[in-house]
């Protein structure tokens, strides 16, 4: 090992592979002129840890976070937390895999790895950190896992917490998995009339059940409500949160990467939770996001890795001890000598050196060994015995515009091309990408329909967009689906923000496209509240309903006049050859364009077809009755899903065909789409095609989404974000003809 002495008081390793180095403080003798070795800083003169370290074997991490340390104030931090020289030492290698017994009272066969799983949970309750992130891939179970474990550890009560989408399929789930656990869905009405209750009766009630349901956004309202309060009539008032009273035995947070940043009043508000052990469940690999991967770790409330440490005094804290002072108030100690455990081990080593620096795998390792201990992750490739799942095939269906449609598109792609190319020549290309977004989203659509882009050039026929009770998208100029607010108080579709986010070439300078303010939007904030009455005509407008929604395109322009296109045509035509070869095929068509939805739904409805249609403005209610519609009923055989119905998953295994009407460039997008059917239940082969235009910006958008494939595919770990964005050459390509 090499040491290298950097100041009087500072040194830095710069060498792998000294296991023992820590362990054996023999080995480091007082250098001759005086100058402190390791062993001494890190056992000083405190013999009895040094006895008992003696021998050890130190796994391949280190107590010590590497690079360059100010041995004197690392002497006071062991002194004063004696138990943090040994964290990393003492963590375990990893379980080796058991399979629990089948619970009596679940009345769903577990699968070999999910029984492996609930054994980890079990056994994960008792480690330091009470819990831990469940993270199989979409579509293995993590529902029916929990429900196991709440099964076997019957200790109640428990509280789950999920996206809206997700609430009825929880209920659904338990209910028909086992008859041992009782239900609340604390939710809408139901959480109304309860909350309107005396106080002493809603706990009362909460205590009944052994699973409450609820969702983020509940939560974050209660907690909100409690403590900062909310106003009426000009006056400040507190509601105590039912929630944040009860004592629960286990939270489960859902879809846990929506609290990943911790800075979030939803985070606070679950955070403040008092349980005794904590669940997420996440099917998103958390990896290169650390900031995320940290909000979840620190969920578990574990000692050290969620805490802060005072380096000259025994103070340690969950939470963050000197808002507003330069001073501790637990300890009276200056701030700047507090340190987080995670940022000082984990995060600052990986951010802060080369991906290939001594500090930097350090990082990683630390940060492995520790996953292991908090974290499962099984894929289904990997499991794909067990699952027993049937191939995925997936095709691309290429048509040609018909004659008519290519003029009209030749015309708006050399205007757009000329506008590009003006960009290109005064080099203005990336600050103008919120109109070049906005010219291949106009393509895009174009290539669906051209309709769609009359609509989109003329404003005067958007009819009520901007009535006071709907929450209208500046990206697509709907009415948003799961709508989100940035900070300059515009409102977007959630997958549109994702999508004007990613495709930007630099985000640290990505502006609003509507009032150009640097944009600062928080994506995986909770849905934003929407008018109660839903926007439905006819009556009821639950399961399978085909009525149109009022402001819907096909109301807006004249249909009696109207002619198909070349994509919806293709779409018809797949379509109606299951519908001759086997009637109880059932299939899902993704757009990301409500408008086109319409336009399909319209057209399938006239060919005979029953057609089930889900987007985001509806209720939970709404969509589970028209889940359970497509999923129970013979007759509709084609579900029409918007690509914005929240990013959740939805048990639809009742299709075994998937188009996608319309593509993108980031193919994350589309394998979300896929996977809502390819998952457990679903035993037929599945099919996914691709219906693209080919001479439209679709086929480059294709050929784009290939590089960045192979790009991905050799790129190591850091670098994928970057790809998800335009460069100014991709963008360059895009509008080549
Ligand atoms: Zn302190
Ligand atoms: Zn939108
Ligand atoms: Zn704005």
């Amino acid at each position: 090992m090499k040491l290298a002495i950097c100041q009087d008081n500072t040194f830095s390793f710069n060498c792998l592979g000294d296991d023992h180095a820590l362990a054996s403080p023999k080995k480091f003798k007082r250098k001759k002129d005086g100058t402190k070795t390791r062993g001494e800083i890190i056992h000083g003169d405190d013999s009895e840890s040094e006895n008992e370290s003696k021998g050890k074997k130190l796994d391949d991490v280190r107590d010590l976070p590497l690079g360059h340390i100010d041995y004197s104030s690392y002497r006071s931090v062991f002194r004063n937390h004696p138990y943090l020289l040994h964290i990393w030492s003492n963590l375990p290698p990893p379980r080796a895999p058991q399979q629990i017994n089948q619970p009596a009272a679940l009345k769903i066969k577990l699968l070999p790895f999910q029984r492996e799983g609930v054994k980890w949970m079990v056994d994960q309750e008792d480690t330091l950190f009470n819990g831990g992130i469940l993270a199989d891939e979409m579509g293995m179970g993590k529902t029916l896992q929990t429900i196991a474990l709440m099964l076997v550890n019957h200790m109640r009560p428990t509280l789950v917490i999920c996206p809206t989408v997700a609430l009825l399929q929880w209920k659904a789930e338990i209910e028909a998995a086992t008859d041992a656990l009782s239900v609340f869905v604390f939710h809408g009405d139901e959480r109304d009339k309860l909350v309107a209750k005396d106080r002493s009766i809603i706990k009362e009630e909460l205590d009944k059940y052994d699973v409450l349901l609820t969702t983020y956004g509940v939560v974050e309202t209660a907690y909100r409500r409690e403590y900062h309060g909310y106003r009426r009539k000009g006056q400040l008032h507190h509601e105590k949160s039912p929630l944040h009273s009860v004592n629960w035995y286990r939270i489960v947070l859902d879809e846990a990467h929506y609290i990943k940043d911790r800075m979030t009043n939803s985070f606070r508000a679950m955070f403040s939770l008092n349980t005794q052990k904590t669940w997420m469940l996440t099917g998103t690999p958390l990896h290169n996001r650390l900031g995320e991967l940290y909000a979840l770790i620190r969920m578990t409330k574990s000692d050290p890795f969620s805490m802060y440490f005072c380096h000259s005094s025994p103070c340690s804290s969950l939470d963050w001890t000197f808002r507003g002072s330069k001073y501790c108030y637990k300890c009276g100690v200056k701030s700047i000598l507090h340190f987080n455990y995670w940022n000082m081990h984990i995060l600052k080593p990986i951010q802060n050196y080369p991906i290939d620096s001594v500090e930097s795998r350090q990082g990683f390792k630390k940060l492995n060994k520790l996953l292991d201990n908090v974290m499962l992750r099984r894929t289904k490739i990997e499991r794909a015995d067990d699952m027993g799942l049937p191939p995925r095939v997936i095709v691309t269906r290429r048509d040609k515009f018909s004659p008519e449609e290519e003029d009209l598109y030749v015309s708006l792609f050399s205007d757009y091309q000329r506008e590009f190319e003006t960009y290109a020549h005064h080099g203005t290309v990336l600050n103008n990408y919120a109109n070049l977004f906005e010219l291949i989203t106009r393509m895009r659509l174009a290539a669906n329909h051209p309709d769609l882009l009359r609509l989109k050039l003329n404003p005067n026929e958007k009819l009520g967009a901007s009535s006071s009770d709907t929450l209208v998208c500046s990206l697509c100029n709907e009415e948003a689906e799961d709508p989100v607010l940035a900070k300059c108080r515009h409102v977007f579709c959630r997958v549109d923000a994702q999508m004007y986010v990613n495709g930007a070439p630099d985000s640290s300078t990505l502006r609003c496209p509507v009032c150009f303010a640097l944009f600062d939007i928080d994506l995986t904030q909770a849905e934003m509240a929407k008018p109660k009455a839903p926007r439905i005509s006819g009556g009821g407008g639950g399961g399978g309903s085909t009525t149109l929604y009022r402001r819907s395109i096909v109301n807006r322009i004249d249909m009696a006049h109207w002619k198909s296109s070349t994509k919806i045509e293709a779409l018809v035509e797949e379509l109606s050859q299951h519908r001759q070869g086997n009637a109880n095929i059932k299939s899902i068509v993704f757009s990301q364009f409500v408008n086109f939805l319409d336009l399909i739904q319209w057209r399938l409805n006239r060919a005979g077809f029953s057609v089930c249609r889900l987007d985001g403005r509806m209720s939970p209610q709404q969509r589970n009755a028209v889940i359970q519609t497509f999923m129970t009923h013979p007759e509709y055989t084609v579900f029409l899903v918007s690509l914005k119905a929240g990013g959740v998953a939805l048990n639809l295994t009742e299709a075994s065909h998937v188009y996608l009407a319309d593509c993108w460039w980031n193919p994350s997008v589309e394998v979300q789409a896929m996977d809502r059917i390819h998952r457990m239940g679903q035993y037929r082969p599945i099919k996914v095609t691709r219906i693209i235009i080919e001479n439209s910006i679709e086929s480059r958008i294709i050929a784009l989404q290939v590089k960045k494939q192979l790009l991905v595919s050799s790129t190591i770990g850091r670098d994928k974000k970057s790809l998800n964005h335009l460069s100014s050459q991709d963008m360059q390509f895009l509008f080549t003809s």
